[in-house]
């Protein structure tokens, strides 16, 4: 048995896997896989109408909201949103919690003027600074943050209560559709789906009719103006319509699961049960402040780098991988996204508890 606690590209859950594979050949009875028919034929279209519905279904979306299927991932929207919600020279603010808010932050420089009105790099991103204490941000064209940080293992409890007057803006690329979300606080969210919906290649948009309203700056790439985008049904330039058929599945696996309050509780769970491990046990040693710590990456510590390598070899040879920590962080980390169950939890527990008796 493989345990498979990867970062993104993540784990898919079996149902999902079984799927793809047994249409693989021959997609609706086409006579043809979903990869090699056109992304205009009727079968197509029904089939990202039925996405979106259920991508509407899971989050409530209200009628005001539109939701985008891009290419790009993420780091294309780091540049998509001041191009096209920042009129030339606009302020625009972000709040940096770590190293992805930080990217986001200096790609939108290119693009408009960046105030960062709040960050914990000073105290190497384990805590959340709290809202009393972030900058004026209300003049900015909007108001940005990354709900979870995936290489820091941080997270927002809750949603920030900034008020009305700047719409919040939110990278949840390692978050979404984890828990429940009341998008109504939101002016946009967006997400690469490779962690919690499918497969690397497409990216999520969720925005408010109002912010698509607003002129996009001149040079705004074709492919990234939402306007033309939601004109074309997210079809501008051909669609990545493998990643966006496997979202597809994932919508309804997740239907399946419960919804989003279901698989909400049961990733608190998967996280509570590592983290009280780790704490009651003291070989482990995480840095994040209670509070926000992430449900979605538990990262943690061993004695020094030689055990940490040797956790990693071993615990590889047990059958969990991609525990490895990010190239910058060091450490391990284990990415407990929508796909991972409760028993790979377990499972992981129980070798690191070996472990420990033997090393600790
Ligand atoms: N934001 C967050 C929070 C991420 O975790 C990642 C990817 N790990 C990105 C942005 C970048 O995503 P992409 O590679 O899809 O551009």
């Amino acid at each position: 048995m493989i345990y498979n606690f990867s970062p993104g590209p993540a784990m898919l859950p079996p149902e999902v896997l079984k799927k793809a594979h047994a249409e693989f050949f021959n997609w609706r009875g086409l006579g043809a896989s979903i990869m090699e028919v056109s992304h205009r034929g009727t079968d197509f279209i029904q089939l990202i109408d039925e996405i979106e519905q259920d991508c509407r279904d899971l989050l409530n979306l209200p009628s005001h909201y539109r939701v985008l299927f891009l290419s790009g991932g993420a780091r294309g929207q780091f540049a998509a949103i001041p191009l096209n919600l920042a009129a030339e020279n606009r302020q625009t603010a972000y709040v940096v919690t770590g190293m992805w808010g930080k990217t986001a932050s200096e790609e939108a420089k290119r693009y408009s003027a960046v105030k960062v009105v709040a960050s914990n790099e000073h105290n190497h991103y384990t805590s959340i600074p709290p809202l009393e204490e972030w900058e004026d941000y209300r003049q900015a064209a909007y108001l940005h943050y990354t709900e979870n940080e995936t290489v820091q293992g941080i997270e927002f409890p809750q949603t920030p209560q900034v008020g009305e007057e700047v719409p919040l803006i939110c990278d949840m690329s390692s978050s979404i559709m984890s828990r429940p979300l009341d998008i109504t606080r939101f002016g946009l969210v967006y997400a690469g789906t490779q962690k919690n919906l499918g497969i690397a290649g497409l990216t999520i948009v969720i925005v408010r009719d109002d912010l698509v309203a607003r002129s996009a700056q001149a040079i705004t790439p074709s492919i990234f103006n939402y306007a033309l985008q939601i004109k074309n049904h997210s079809m501008y330039n051909t669609p990545p319509v493998f990643p966006w058929y496997i979202t597809g599945l994932m919508f309804k696996w997740l239907k399946e699961q419960g919804g989003l309050v279901a698989i909400g509780a049961r990733n608190q769970r998967k996280a509570a049960k590592l983290y009280q491990y780790i704490d009651q046990n003291g070989f482990y040693q995480n840095p994040v402040q209670l509070a926000a710590r992430s449900r979605m990456n538990v990262i943690f510590y061993l004695p020094d780098a030689e055990i940490e390598k040797l956790f990693i070899s071993q615990s590889q040879a047990a059958g969990f991988i991609g525990l490895k920590g990010h190239s910058s962080q060091g450490g391990i980390r284990v990415s407990l996204y929508n796909a991972m169950t409760e028993a790979g939890v377990d499972a992981l527990i129980g070798f690191m508890r070996e472990f420990a008796k033997q090393y600790g």
